[in-house]
C-alpha cells in the first residue's frame, strides 16, 4: 500500500526555462516570457524544503546548467537532500563532471533522442549536439557519478530503442528510461510528426533485451503509474504546478506569496489528485503504487476530465488513437 504523506518527501523543481536546445517536443517551449525566480528567491525556496524535510529534489529545466547560478544552487542542495538533475548534457565538460562528483550530485539523468546521430541532432534541432550528450554521460559515469540516459518515445526514435540501449551502456549509463510523449508546449505543435498508435508504443517497449546488469524502465501497462498521491513540483516562476506534467493544466499557488505546503494543503483539485479516486483502473498494472487510472495528465489531455482513464494504458485505452490530439489543446497552443 502507498503510504499516507502529510507533507511530500520530493519535489520536481524547473531552475529555468530557458535552454540552449530547440527540441521538437519541448515541453517548456522555452522562452524568455516570465520572470524567473532569482537566486536570492530559489535558496530562500531551497532552505524552505530542508526545515520542512525534504529528502530528495529533482531538477529540470529548460536545460538547468544554461543557467549560470545553477551549479551554486544545488551546491547548497546536495549536503542535504539526494539531488537528481535532468539535463541534455550539451554544457557538461570535464570540469564539471569533476565538480558535480566532488559535490556529491545524487544522479545524473542526460537526455539522448535516438541512437543516431542524425535521429538526435534532427529532434534536438541542433546539429552536434548528439556527440556532446553521448560524451556527458561517458564523461558523468567516469567521473564516479550514477548517470542513467532517457529518452522521450516517438515516431523518429522507435525503430532505435535496442540500439540506444546499447549505447547507453556502452557510454556508462546503469539504465535507460524510455518515456512517453506528452502533449504540452511544443509537441503538441508537432504531435503529427511524432505521436505513435499505442500499439506502436507497446511495441517499441516490449521485446527489448537489455545487458546484463543495465536496467530498462518504462511507464507502459503493466508499469503504468498513477503517482499524483506524492507529487509536487515548482515550474521557474514560482508557480507550484504539483508535477511537471501538469504544467499548463493548474496552478497552485505562487510560492513568492504562498508557501508551498499551503498550496499542497489547501488546493481542492490538489487534494483531489492525490486521493486519486478515478473511473476506471487497471488492476494488473503492479507497479503503481497501490493506485490506480494511470497518468492523471494524459487522461486530462485526452478526456478532459481529471478522473478519466489514462488512453496510454493498453487496457484503458478504449479506441483512443494517440497519434490525434483533442483540438481543445491545439487551439491553447495558439
Ligand atoms: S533540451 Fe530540454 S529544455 Fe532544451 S529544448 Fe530540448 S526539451 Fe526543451
Ligand atoms: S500521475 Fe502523471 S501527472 Fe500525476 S504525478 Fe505522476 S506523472 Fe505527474
Amino acid at each position: 500500500m502507498r503510504p499516507h504523506y502529510v507533507t511530500p518527501p520530493h519535489i520536481t523543481i524547473s531552475i529555468t526555462n530557458t535552454c540552449n536546445l530547440q527540441c521538437q517536443w519541448c515541453y517548456g517551449d522555452c522562452s524568455g516570457a516570465r520572470t524567473e525566480l532569482n537566486t536570492k528567491e530559489w535558496l530562500q525556496f531551497i532552505n524552505y524544503l530542508i526545515a520542512n524535510n525534504f529528502i530528495q529534489i529533482y531538477f529540470e529545466g529548460g536545460e538547468p546548467f544554461f543557467r549560470a547560478d545553477f551549479l551554486y544552487i544545488l551546491k547548497n542542495c546536495t549536503p542535504h537532500m539526494m539531488t537528481f538533475v535532468r539535463t541534455n548534457g550539451t554544457l557538461v565538460g570535464d570540469k564539471l563532471a569533476a565538480e558535480l562528483k566532488s559535490i556529491g550530485v545524487g544522479r545524473m539523468l542526460v537526455d539522448i533522442m535516438g541512437a543516431r546521430a542524425e535521429t538526435h541532432d534532427e529532434l534536438t534541432g541542433v546539429a552536434g549536439s548528439f556527440e556532446k550528450s553521448c560524451d556527458a554521460v561517458a564523461r558523468l559515469a567516469s567521473a564516479g557519478i550514477k548517470t542513467d540516459v532517457l529518452v522521450i518515445l516517438n515516431r523518429k526514435n522507435a525503430a532505435e530503442i535496442q540500439e540506444l540501449i546499447e549505447l547507453a551502456h556502452g557510454l556508462g549509463a546503469l539504465r535507460l528510461g524510455i518515456l512517453r510523449l506528452y502533449p504540452l508546449g511544443r509537441a503538441k505543435r508537432s504531435w503529427g510528426q511524432l505521436a505513435l498508435s499505442i500499439e506502436e508504443q507497446q511495441a517499441a517497449v516490449t521485446n527489448l533485451r537489455p545487458p546484463n546488469g543495465f536496467k530498462v524502465m518504462q511507464s507502459w501497462h503493466p508499469n503504468d503509474r498513477n503517482c499524483c498521491w506524492q507529487a509536487a513540483a515548482v515550474n521557474a516562476f514560482g508557480d507550484s504546478v504539483g508535477c511537471m506534467y501538469l504544467r499548463e493544466y493548474v496552478n497552485f499557488g505562487n510560492i513568492r506569496t504562498k508557501p508551498l505546503l499551503d498550496t499542497w494543503h489547501d488546493d481542492p483539485l490538489y487534494q483531489a489528485l492525490r486521493a486519486g479516486k478515478v473511473e476506471k483502473s487497471c488492476p494488473s498494472c503492479h507497479e503503481n503504487d497501490g493506485t490506480h487510472g494511470g497518468c492523471r495528465s494524459t487522461a486530462f489531455a485526452f478526456h478532459g476530465r481529471w478522473d478519466a482513464p489514462d488512453p496510454f494504458c493498453s487496457h484503458l485505452n478504449e479506441g483512443i488513437d494517440l497519434r490525434v490530439l483533442p483540438q481543445r489543446l491545439l487551439q491553447k497552443s495558439g
